[in-house]
């Protein structure tokens, strides 16, 4: 932002008020030494324009426009669904198997999901895979085994669209449309699921930036999704130590400069059970609203991403901050 002044400001009195204001600000001199604007520096508390222009003194106030307004419009709004609010007081749990496997299974993990402190049951009816051969999902069965699992439970459900023609049974049937990593910046089916107007929880592109994760949110605001929650679970990285790399400093960035709703995977992020239970704080730690985790009643048996599921014993226990926000059960 620019804060151009007029001839009669007095720069000293002006940069104090900005300052009072938590701006952070470099001075802009012309070739007389005398300061004619300030430069505010990201990081600065967000002010609106109409408050800066109450200084006497300044003549104008300018801003690049923004790429995405409608990200922006809704700085700082919680987003509620069900007994979650993203953004609200306490943090929200999301958790579930990676892949739904089978009926029953599902019903083991969402009684101890709700009994954790979950709000939101997660789980893949429809699996992005590496490999053609491998399990890719039970499809639209899965979906209703789901939505009662989590009825049942007094849960909200979050499960990834793969496809554009799968985008209106998953919207009829779910909470929250979760876009994956791997369909982050494909538009035709960001469109297709924001014409739903259902909330979307949006993963970050593995190898994306911030500024094309904001503006793939943009799309999905433009093409009329009701509400966007932020997802990071790690960009590629160079060491296989980690399956990716989290990036608790874009988490920061969206949570404290951007504020938008955003919480993180550390399921995804590191490929390993024994990593989440520490990275699930540090998320909190970094402004993350929320946490959403992989778990299994037999981690080793799961069909997609068993390295990675939490036993329901290492959940009870990575879940502790959670406790009492669940369903009575
Ligand atoms: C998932 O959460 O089920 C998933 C496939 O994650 P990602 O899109 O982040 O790889
Ligand atoms: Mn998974």
């Amino acid at each position: 932002m620019l804060i151009n002044l007029n001839a009669q400001a007095d720069a000293g009195t002006v940069s104090r008020e900005l300052a009072g204001l938590g701006l952070w600000i470099d001075a802009l001199r012309n070739s007389d030494g005398i300061v004619q604007a300030f430069q505010v520096q990201s990081g600065s508390t967000p002010v609106t324009k109409d408050r800066i222009y109450q200084i006497h003194g300044v003549a104008s106030v300018l801003s690049p426009e923004s790429k995405h307004p409608k990200v922006d419009e809704r700085r700082g709004v919680p987003v509620s669904i069900g007994k979650a609010v993203f953004g609200g007081d306490d943090p929200v749990l999301i958790a579930g198997p990676c892949s739904i496997d089978d009926e029953s299974q599902l019903n083991q993990i969402a009684a101890q999901v709700a009994e954790a402190g979950g709000t939101f049951l997660r789980g893949g009816a429809f699996k992005p895979r590496t490999s053609p051969y491998a399990f890719s999902g039970h499809g639209n069965v899965a979906l209703k085994w789901m939505r009662k699992a989590a009825d049942t439970h007094g849960l909200s459900m979050v499960t990834e669209v793969l496809s554009e023609a799968d985008v209106i049974s998953v919207a009829d049937t779910t909470d929250m449309i979760q876009v994956g990593s791997r369909n982050m910046q494909n538009f035709a089916l960001l469109k297709a699921i924001g014409a739903t107007g259902k909330p979307v929880l949006l993963k970050r592109g593995r190898a994306a930036t911030v500024q094309e994760w904001l503006m793939a949110g943009e799309h999905l605001y433009a093409a009329g999704s009701s509400n966007v929650v932020f997802c990071e679970r790690g960009v590629r990285g160079y060491d296989p130590k980690t399956r990716n790399l989290l990036d608790l400093g874009a988490v920061a960035l969206l949570a404290h400069d951007y504020q938008v709703p955003v919480v993180v995977d550390p399921s995804h992020a590191t490929g390993r059970r024994d990593l989440i239970p520490p990275l699930a704080q540090a998320a909190l730690a970094a402004g993350a609203c929320g946490v959403m985790v992989e778990v299994h009643p037999a981690p080793h048996t799961a069909l997609s991403d068993a390295a990675q599921a939490l036993s329901f014993d290492a959940f009870r226990e990575m879940a502790k901050p959670y406790r009492g926000q669940g369903a009575e059960v």
